[in-house]
């Protein structure tokens, strides 16, 4: 043996030992022992600075003192809806791949609309409990033709399911949300999910999940705690002259709905009254309702008890419902943001003392971000507008189409924002190019009010569009069996704001960034406070989770871990 192959082979033995320390040194870190899954319902990234002058410690406070915090994150897809968001950070994959394209599709098969997680085989575990048509103000809820409800369609899995195949079943995994779809879409496949029923006051289930509700269950729903907002109304917890929008309450694009009002207290009504439970989704109260629920959760089911990792996901809805009713810019949301502070120092206070926070990792994302309401814009002299396609005049496109191909309306089947599917069966039975019925569709789309860009699937499957950003997270958005055959993107800061009747400040679900714009922070464990700014996105979170906690990637993540969460937690 000669002096250089005996220094290879004290250099590879050297390698081999550091390796194996290395390897010892990582098994000896003990994964966390509860993964907390926090998602914001409609928290455009600036939020939670905006208003950190009035907010307490322990809440948004302990995430940016203690937490890595994402100051550049955005979600990649197109259609910046509830249920999209929602599955991007369940899974890391994009739409496209794990198929919740918009908070409702049309079934080609069945030429029905459908809502993303509606499934007639699993139904709700409560009579009654399902959505009521006569007073539910979400426009996408009311297309469910049943109350039945699965994360069936969600064709990838979620992190939480990837940690259930790791723990061989042993993981307890819950998802917890005022509304469906942020529940089941975080709990995925192998976990639990409860929410919200306007209807009876309480938190629920399907036969996806259970037989019968867990005693817990029962007993937590016996204590009627909407009731103790019987007669009671929303109240500013600070004194007015201390808000940014102190002087803003009564703005006329704000939404007075019944006797709930524009202005502060925000009464709730008796709780008979036929919006009560409404109102409290339009108020903190949702979220505290929400809270409520999930500590309990906590204390029945033992979450983060032993060394197996639990995932509890918790999804706040009151900040969408705020954000819709009276916009991001006004006296509400500010309060709303200054409650959940308060919501949030609570659960993290109940985790600590219940797991420790040294072993808790917290993430916390939105599901999207959301827009100014044109009103407010416009009084700072920036245009906006509300889209109104009622007002559309479609002759001339509809001559258009006639003069080229010889039928004219019957080619549009629907348009549900923002996807228009075109009637595939008059394009067979004519004959008829789809590619060249998309493009002249979508170039009289063009031609209309509000709108900035119409863009054919056809041509973007082919790849005969160019490669730009905006296009690029349209074509993250689609999904052969669900998408529509034509993407329509409204000109910035213009949206429609008519929900089935009810018209609204504001309304997301634009690619532009006030809609893809969140905050994803990651706390607890060994992590300590950084603000980064290098732009992110938010199919990173789901693979980080799984590099953190040892579980492969979701199967259709398209991105990896992100290096500083992996750095600050020893990896
Ligand atoms: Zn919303």
């Amino acid at each position: 043996m000669n002096s250089r192959c005996l220094q290879y082979q004290l250099t590879a033995a050297l390698v081999c030992a550091l390796a194996f320390t290395g390897t010892i040194a990582r098994a000896a870190e003990p994964p966390p022992r509860l993964v907390l899954q926090i998602t914001v319902d409609q928290l455009r990234g600036d939020l939670p600075g905006r208003y950190l002058k009035h907010m307490g410690e322990g809440g948004y406070r302990y995430l940016m003192d203690h937490g890595i915090w994402y100051a550049d994150a955005h979600h990649g897809h197109a259609n910046t809806e509830t249920i999209v968001g929602h599955t991007t950070l369940a899974t890391g994959a994009d739409p496209a791949a794990h198929g919740m394209i918009g908070n409702i599709w049309l079934d080609r098969l069945t030429g029905t609309l459908v809502y993303n997680i509606e499934d007639p085989t699993c139904h709700t575990l409560t009579a009654g409990s399902g959505v009521n048509k006569a007073t539910e103000i979400d426009p996408t809820q009311k297309v469910a033709s049943s109350d039945g409800r699965s994360p069936n369609a969600i064709l990838v899995s979620t992190f939480s399911d990837e940690l259930a195949i790791t723990t061989a079943g042993r993981a307890k995994i819950f998802g917890v949300s005022v509304k469906d779809r942020g529940a089941v879409s975080m709990a995925g496949h192998a976990g639990k999910a409860f929410w919200f029923s306007k209807a009876t006051g309480d938190f629920v289930t399907s036969s996806y999940y259970y037989d019968r509700y867990p005693a817990w269950v029962d007993a937590f729903n016996q204590q009627k705690l909407t009731k103790a907002y019987d007669g009671k109304s929303w109240e500013l917890m600070h004194d007015k002259s201390t808000y940014l929008f102190g002087d803003a309450d009564d703005k006329p694009w704000e939404t007075a709905l019944g006797s709930y009002g524009r202005v502060f207290p925000h009464a709730y009504g008796p709780a008979t009254g036929k919006y009560f439970t409404t109102f409290l989704t339009l108020s903190p109260a949702g979220d505290e309702l929400t809270l409520a629920f999930a500590k309990a959760l906590i204390d029945a089911e033992k979450i983060g008890e032993d060394e197996v990792t639990d995932y509890l996901s918790v999804s706040f809805s009151s900040t969408d419902y705020v954000g819709h009713m009276f916009s991001p810019s006004s006296l509400e949301a500010e309060d709303n943001q200054l409650r959940l502070d308060r919501t949030l120092a609570d659960l993290f206070a109940y985790v600590d003392k219940r797991v420790g926070l040294k072993n808790v990792l917290i993430v916390l994302s939105a599901d999207h971000g959301g827009p100014e309401a044109p009103g407010q814009l416009n009084s700072l002299g920036i245009p906006a507008r509300y889209v109104m396609p009622q007002t559309w005049n479609q002759e001339p496109g509809i001559a258009a189409l006639k003069q080229k191909f010889g039928v004219g309306k019957e080619l549009i089947e629907a348009y549900r924002h923002p996807y228009v599917y075109l009637n595939r069966e008059v394009i067979r039975e004519k004959g008829l190019d789809q590619a060249a019925v998309e493009k002249t569709v979508a170039a009289e789309l063009e031609k209309l009010d509000g709108v900035a860009l119409a863009i054919s699937s056809t041509a973007l499957q082919t790849g005969n569009l160019p490669d730009t950003p905006l296009l690029r997270s349209v074509l993250r958005n689609f999904n052969p069996r669900r998408s529509g055959d034509i993407f329509v993107v409204h000109q910035p800061h213009c949206f429609i704001n008519d929900f089935d009747g009810l018209i609204v400040a504001c309304t997301h679900g634009a690619p532009w960034s006030y809609d893809t714009f969140v905050p994803v922070v990651f706390a607890g464990g060994k992590l300590t406070g950084k603000r980064v700014y290098r732009s992110i996105e938010t199919v990173d979170v789901a693979p980080t989770l799984a590099a953190l906690v040892g579980t492969k990637p979701p199967s259709g993540a398209r991105r990896g871990p992100l290096r500083e969460v992996m750095e600050g937690a020893g990896k």
